[in-house]
């Protein structure tokens, strides 16, 4: 049987990391909805839509038509990648400028539906580790499997700390603490899609795991 596997949780818990290594020890597919509200952001930015701290959301409504976003599979990397009306933008999105706006996007409820709809068409078929905030409680309500992972704000933080100080950016501990907690919130307290744990989903708090314990749990999950 091909399952439809549910990954929501906060930010920077290592989620896109763990369920990309379920899905290919599954030999499922890994879908990054997280990437399509990024896709947005970006293609927003590009055409000058996000003014500080507003969206003009009628003209964002009038271009949604024309943007098209999909996954192709990199066999060299062994990764899934993202493009944006047949540009690679897999880099574009992840930069600090897309990241800081993507909550301005992600509350817009007309992006939700157009996003969610695709997200169904893409998962129907089964077979797919989907990871996102609202997998399991709007887009596959009825997912076979669900999990949801979280860490305490400081484990997420100290994680994203050194990532940074890794890529070179200057920053401090309490910055990043800070946006790791503004993020929850965001992400929580949002009209449309807010990030909930649904009943029927396994809770997972990595704050003491490590990423092979953790995929162990997922998979005896799946097995039962
Ligand atoms: O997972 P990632 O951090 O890349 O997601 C980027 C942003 O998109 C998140 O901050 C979240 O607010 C939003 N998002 C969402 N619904 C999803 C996936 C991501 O609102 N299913």
């Amino acid at each position: 049987k091909t399952l439809i596997i549910a990954v929501d949780g906060h930010s920077s818990t290592g989620k896109s990391t763990v369920a990309k290594l379920l899905a290919s020890r599954l030999g499922y597919t890994y879908i990054d909805t997280g990437a399509m509200y990024r896709a947005v952001t970006l293609e927003a930015l590009r055409k000058g839509f996000i003014v500080g701290e507003k969206v003009e959301e009628e003209k964002l409504k009038n271009c949604l038509s024309e943007i098209h976003i999909d996954f192709r599979y990199n066999p060299a990397d062994r990764r899934y990648e993202t493009y944006l009306n047949g540009e690679y933008i897999e880099e574009q999105i992840r930069t600090m400028e897309v990241s800081g706006k993507v909550s301005l996007i992600a509350r817009i409820g007309f992006v939700r539906k157009f996003l969610v709809e695709q997200q169904r068409e893409m998962g129907k078929a089964g077979g797919i580790v989907m990871d996102g905030r609202d997998i399991g409680s709007v887009v596959f309500p009825h997912a076979d499997v669900k999990f949801f992972m979280t860490a305490s704000p400081e484990v997420r933080a100290m994680r994203r700390y050194k990532e940074l100080l890794e890529k070179g950016e200057k920053v401090e501990y309490a910055e990043v603490e800070e946006n790791v907690r503004k993020r929850d919130y965001l992400d929580e307290h949002r009209a449309e899609g807010p990030l909930v744990k649904t009943a029927d989903a396994l809770l997972i708090d990595n704050s003491e795991m490590t990423i092979e314990e953790e995929v162990q749990v997922m998979l005896e999950k799946i097995e039962e």
